[in-house]
């Protein structure tokens, strides 16, 4: 399993992370930068698939409902499955009445607390964790005996500290 962080590291926001294991890809985020316009920015050219669907991308997880993590879900091309949590679709869909922000995303599948999904070759396994979206998870992602812990955003001192608290003494466990 090998990991792109094609943006996010080097800047607070804007994440966008492409895993990939044997040919299949997965990309976790598509964020748009915090200092970028709302039209100004596209899809990182890097990235195959997003446009045009090709057979190695299977699909887009969006952890949260925040733009520097969703925000440029609206410009992939709708055969490409996304995943995300029911309350975050929900939201972003009653948003877009409101704000150019909003998206209608029609999710592939559901984000469920500490509930595993598989796709292609990847395990991932979403932990829903304390931020200020409601609706937030953090991402394990398993292939090929590896495995990679996508913290997306959390914090530890909000309404819900308790599950930071629940990540740090149950944290996912070992691989069998
Ligand atoms: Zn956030």
């Amino acid at each position: 399993m090998r990991v792109c962080i094609h943006r996010g590291a080097a800047e607070i926001g804007g994440n966008v992370v492409e895993v990939e294991h044997e040919r299949a890809r997965v990309v976790l985020d598509l964020g748009l930068p915090l200092a970028a316009a709302l039209d100004g920015e596209s899809l990182p050219r890097t990235i195959g698939g997003l446009l045009k669907p090709d057979n190695s991308l299977l699909g887009v997880v969006i952890t949260h409902g925040h733009p520097d993590h969703y925000g440029l879900i609206g410009q992939v091309d709708p055969e490409i499955p996304v995943y995300v949590g029911a309350a975050t679709a929900r939201i972003l869909a009653e948003a877009a009445f409101f704000t150019p922000m909003g998206a209608r995303i029609q999710p592939t599948g559901l984000l469920a607390d500490r509930t595993p999904f598989e796709l292609g070759p990847f395990k991932i396994t979403p932990f829903l964790v304390d931020h200020s979206a409601f609706d937030a998870y953090a991402l394990l992602v398993e292939a090929g005996g590896r495995r990679l812990f996508y913290s997306g955003d959390l914090r530890g001192h909000g309404r819900k500290h308790g599950l930071f608290e629940r990540l740090i003494t149950n944290p996912p466990p070992p691989p069998t």
